[in-house]
C-alpha cells in the first residue's frame, strides 16, 4: 500500500517536472527575477561566428617581421604623450617613433587621471590617424583600458558597485546591464577594449584586490563573470555598444600564501581546476576575445612562463581563439622580481614560447627589439610570431576596427544617460547586505534624529575604491560634486536639521599614490569626543566604518583588523548607550569582533559607488528592503580565514573545539525586513545515474508583511569522495520578488557537473554514493549509482 502511494507520488512528481518550464511559479506576483542556470545558458551564447581568415592571411603575408612584432607590443600612453592629467598631449615625435617606426599595435590606460570624452576623441583620433594613415599597412590601433566598474577612466561616466558588491546582488541580470552600459560608454569614448572582468576568486580577504572579485565561490563568480562578458561583448562585438573583454588574471593570482599582492601561491593542479579555472573556462566558452595573465607565480612558476596553463589548458583544452596579453611589465619582472631569466631577452623568449601574444611592456620598446633579435637568431620560431599576430588581427577584425577606427562623435549622445544612473542605483540597492538587525531596529523612522559619524560616512572615495578616475581612486578633487555621500543622502532624506555630522576619525592615503611602494592608508582620530557629545542629542547613531581606497600592491595589509581609531570611536559611542547602526564601506572584510556585539544593526555596503549613499539611506529608512547576500565568509578573527566550502571536520560540530569554523558572518547570509519560509524541498528522484538530470524543487513564501526579494541558494554535498569532499558547494541560485503572503515554487535541475569534482588525476569525476541537497535549513539525500 505505502509502496503504491509512493510510486503514484513519484509518477505525478516526475510528470509535473517533465511538463514544467525551468522555473515554475505558483505565486500571485511575477516572482522570479533571475534563475542562475537559465541565465547562464542564455548569457553563454555568443553571436554567429564571422570568418576573417582570408583578410588576416592576406595581411600577414605582406607584413615584415618588424611589423608583426610591433603588433605584439603594447605601450602605455605616457610613452607617446607629454604632460599629465587633462593637460596630456600626444607628442608627435614619440607617436611617430612608436607607431610609424615600431608599428606598435596597442596603447593602454591614462596618464594619471580620467579624461573627458572630448579629450579621448582627440587623442584616439590622433593615434588612429597615425596608425591607419602613416604606416605602410594601415593596421588600426587597439586601445585598451581598465573599465573596471564602469568607464572609470572617462570623466562623467556611469560608475557601478565594484564586483564584490555586484556579486552580493545574486542578480546577474543587473551585472549584465551594468556591463552593457560600461561597454557603451567605453566605446563612446573611442576605446574598443576593456581589461575586465576580474575572474579571480576572492578566497583570501587579505588580498588587496579582493573587492575586484565576485567573492569566494566559483559558481557565483562564473555566472557573474559570464554576465560581465556578455554585457561587454554583446552578441556582435563590432557594434558601437560593445567592447572586447579581457578575462583576468589567468589564473590563481588571487590566492597568494601571504595574502599580499603578487607573491607566491601554492596551488596543486586539481585545486587549480576545481576552484580557479571554472570562471575562465566558462567565459572563454562564452566567446571572450582576450585574456590577461596572472602577474604572480604558482608552485614556483610565474604565470607568464607557464606554458601548461597558457597553452596546454587555454588553447588545447579550452580552445581559446583570442589574444593573450601580459600584465603590466610582467616580462621584465621575470628578470628583476621572479629571477626566472637572467636578462630581458631570455624572459621575452620564455614568455612568448609559453604563449604570450602581446606584451604590456609598457614603458619602452625593449620587447620589440628583443623579439626581433630572437626570431632572427632562430630562438623563437617565425611560426609562433605569426600565430600571435593572427590572433591580434582577429580581435581587431572582430572589433570592426578596420572599417571604423575613429571615435564616432554620434556616440557621445549615448554617454552618461540618466537611465544608466538608475541601473547603478538599483545595483547598489540590491547589493546592500543586512547582517544584523537586533529587535528590528531597522528600518528607522524618518522622524529619527541621527548622528552620522565615522571615516566612511562622508566620502565618495570609500564608496568607490580603486580604479576610480585614478588607479588608487584617491583623488577627491576628481569626484563629481552632485553625488551623495552617506551623510548627504541621510540629510536629503531627513532634512539637514535632523542630522548631526561629526567626522570621528579619518583615513588618508599618503600623497605618492602612483607608486607601488606607497605605504598603506593612515588612520587617525579627528574628534571622537565631539562625536560622543553629539550622540547625547540624537535617537540613533549611524556609524560608517571601513576602508579608504586602494588598489593592487599599495593595498597590502599586515592585519585584517579594522583600524584602531575606528574601534576607539565605536567603543566611545557604545558608552553613550545610544543605539548604533553600523554601516561597513569596505573592499574586504575587516575584522570587527570588538564592535559587532555592541551595535544594534550592521549593513554591509561593500564599495557601492556613486549611488551608494542614496542606496544605503534608502535601506536604513525603509524605502528599500535589503536583499543582498554575502558573497564571502566574513571572518571573526584575523587568522580565522576559512571559506564556506571547508571540510566538514572544520565546522562547529567538530570535536576539535579550537578548529571550529566560527565566522563573524557566513557566506550567503543577508537579512530582510520581511521573513521568508522555505518548505517542500523535493527531489525528482532518489537515485540517479551520473548522466541524468535531477530536478530539485522548493517553495519559498514571504511570511512577513512587506514585499521583499530573496536569493535562494542551492547547495550540494558529495558525502564521501576520493578527494576529501567540502561540506557543501553552491550549485544554483535564483532571486525572487515576493509580495507579503506570496510564494513561489522553484525547480532547479542539477546536472553531472554539479555532482563532479576534480579527482587526483586532475580530471572531473562523479563518484557513486550518497549526496545531499541543502536549501536554507532543508535537506534531502539522493544516491548516484
Ligand atoms: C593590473 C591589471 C591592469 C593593468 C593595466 C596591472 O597592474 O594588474 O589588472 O589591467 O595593470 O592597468
Amino acid at each position: 500500500m505505502r509502496k503504491s502511494i509512493l510510486a503514484l507520488w513519484a509518477v505525478s512528481l516526475s510528470l509535473c517536472f517533465a511538463l514544467q518550464p525551468l522555473i515554475t511559479i505558483k505565486a500571485q506576483t511575477p516572482a522570479t527575477l533571475v534563475d542562475s542556470d537559465e541565465f547562464f545558458q542564455r548569457a553563454s551564447r555568443n553571436g554567429p561566428e564571422r570568418d576573417h581568415s582570408r583578410k588576416i592571411e592576406d595581411l600577414l603575408k605582406r607584413m615584415t617581421l618588424e611589423e608583426k612584432v610591433g603588433q605584439m607590443t603594447q605601450l602605455s600612453i605616457d610613452t607617446i604623450a607629454a604632460g599629465r592629467d587633462q593637460a596630456i598631449k600626444i607628442d608627435p615625435a614619440k607617436l611617430e617613433n612608436a607607431i610609424v617606426k615600431y608599428n606598435v599595435g596597442s596603447i593602454l590606460n591614462v596618464a594619471d587621471q580620467a579624461l573627458t570624452i572630448d579629450r579621448w576623441h582627440e587623442i584616439i583620433s590622433q593615434i588612429q590617424e597615425a596608425a591607419t594613415k602613416k604606416t605602410r599597412l594601415g593596421i588600426p590601433m587597439m586601445y585598451g583600458i581598465d573599465s573596471i566598474h564602469g568607464a572609470n577612466y572617462v570623466q562623467g561616466a556611469t560608475l557601478f558597485p565594484q564586483e564584490i558588491g555586484m556579486a552580493a546582488t545574486f542578480n546577474p541580470e543587473l551585472m549584465k546591464r551594468a556591463a552593457e552600459i560600461t561597454a557603451i560608454e567605453t566605446r563612446a569614448a573611442g576605446i574598443p577594449w576593456s581589461f575586465s572582468p576580474v575572474l579571480d576568486l576572492g578566497r583570501n580577504p587579505l588580498w588587496p584586490r579582493f573587492w575586484e572579485t565576485f567573492g569566494e565561490d566559483p559558481y557565483l563568480a562564473k555566472v557573474m563573470g559570464v554576465a560581465f562578458v556578455r554585457g561587454l561583448e554583446g552578441t556582435d562585438v563590432s557594434s558601437s555598444s560593445a567592447v572586447a573583454s579581457s578575462l583576468k588574471h589567468y589564473m590563481g593570482y588571487s590566492f597568494p600564501l601571504t595574502g599580499r599582492d603578487r607573491t607566491p601561491a601554492w596551488i596543486p593542479e586539481n585545486y587549480l581546476r576545481e576552484y580557479f579555472l571554472p570562471t575562465f573556462e566558462t567565459a572563454v566558452k562564452a566567446g571572450a576575445r582576450t585574456i590577461m595573465i596572472n602577474s604572480g607565480e604558482i608552485n614556483g612558476v610565474p604565470g607568464h612562463v607557464n606554458r601548461h596553463i597558457l597553452t596546454d589548458i587555454l588553447r588545447t583544452e579550452l580552445g581559446f581563439k583570442g589574444l593573450v596579453v601580459s600584465d603590466w611589465q610582467d616580462i621584465k619582472k621575470l628578470v628583476n622580481v621572479w629571477r626566472i631569466a637572467a636578462d630581458e631577452k631570455e624572459a621575452t623568449r620564455l614568455s612568448v614560447l609559453a604563449g604570450i601574444d602581446m606584451s604590456m611592456v609598457p614603458n619602452d620598446l625593449s620587447f620589440a627589439d628583443h623579439l626581433i633579435a630572437l626570431v632572427k637568431e632562430g630562438a623563437v620560431p617565425q611560426s609562433r610570431v605569426d600565430e600571435a599576430v593572427r590572433r591580434i588581427l582577429w580581435v581587431k577584425f572582430e572589433l570592426g576596427l578596420f572599417e571604423k577606427p575613429m571615435p564616432d562623435a554620434a556616440l557621445k549622445s549615448k554617454f552618461a544617460l540618466p537611465e544608466y544612473r538608475q541601473v547603478s542605483l538599483e545595483a547598489a540597492r540590491e547589493s546592500l547586505t543586512l547582517l544584523k538587525n537586533s529587535n528590528n531596529i531597522l528600518p528607522l523612522a524618518k522622524t529619527t534624529k541621527v548622528l552620522v559619524t565615522g571615516p566612511t560616512s562622508d566620502s565618495l572615495i570609500s564608496m568607490n575604491n580603486g580604479w576610480t578616475y585614478v588607479w588608487q581612486g584617491s583623488e577627491e578633487a576628481l569626484y563629481p560634486k552632485d553625488r551623495h555621500t552617506l551623510r548627504r543622502a541621510i540629510e536629503a532624506k531627513l532634512g539637514a536639521n535632523n542630522v548631526t555630522f561629526v567626522q570621528g576619525t579619518k583615513i588618508t592615503r599618503p600623497p605618492n599614490t602612483t607608486s607601488n611602494n606607497t605605504p598603506t592608508d593612515q588612520e587617525e582620530e579627528v574628534d571622537i569626543a565631539a562625536a560622543v557629545r553629539a550622540a547625547q542629542n540624537v535617537d540613533v547613531i549611524v556609524l560608517a566604518l571601513g576602508e579608504g581606497s586602494y588598489c593592487e600592491t599599495p593595498g597590502n595589509i599586515t592585519d585584517l583588523t579594522i583600524g584602531a581609531p575606528q574601534i576607539k570611536l565605536a567603543e566611545a559611542l557604545k558608552a553613550t548607550g545610544k543605539p548604533i547602526v553600523l554601516v561597513l564601506v569596505e573592499g574586504r572584510p575587516r575584522i570587527i569582533n570588538r564592535i559587532a556585539d555592541n551595535v544594534n544593526a550592521i549593513v554591509m555596503a561593500y564599495n557601492p559607488s556613486h549611488e551608494g549613499g542614496t542606496a544605503i539611506a534608502d535601506v536604513l529608512f525603509g524605502d528599500v528592503n535589503p536583499s543582498g547576500k554575502l558573497p564571502f565568509t566574513y571572518p571573526r578573527t584575523p587568522n580565522g580565514l576559512i571559506n564556506y566550502d571547508h571540510k566538514p571536520f572544520e565546522t562547529e560540530n567538530t570535536s576539535f573545539g579550537n578548529m571550529a569554523f566560527n565566522p563573524q558572518f557566513a557566506f550567503g547570509e543577508g537579512l530582510s525586513y520581511t521573513t521568508f519560509a522555505y518548505s517542500d524541498l523535493r527531489l525528482g528522484k532518489q537515485t540517479i545515474s551520473a548522466s541524468e538530470e535531477l530536478p530539485v524543487s522548493v517553495t519559498v513564501k514571504n511570511t512577513g508583511n512587506r514585499a521583499g526579494k530573496e536569493a535562494i541558494l542551492v547547495y550540494v554535498s558529495d558525502l564521501v569522495a576520493s578527494i576529501s569532499p567540502p561540506g557543501r558547494r553552491l550549485r544554483r541560485f535564483a532571486k525572487v520578488n515576493l509580495e507579503p503572503g506570496g510564494s513561489s515554487t522553484l525547480t532547479f535541475r542539477l546536472r553531472r557537473e554539479d555532482l563532479s569534482f576534480i579527482g587526483a588525476d586532475n580530471k572531473p569525476v562523479v563518484e557513486p554514493g550518497e549526496f545531499e541537497v541543502r536549501i536554507a535549513g532543508l535537506t534531502q539525500k539522493f544516491t548516484v549509482k
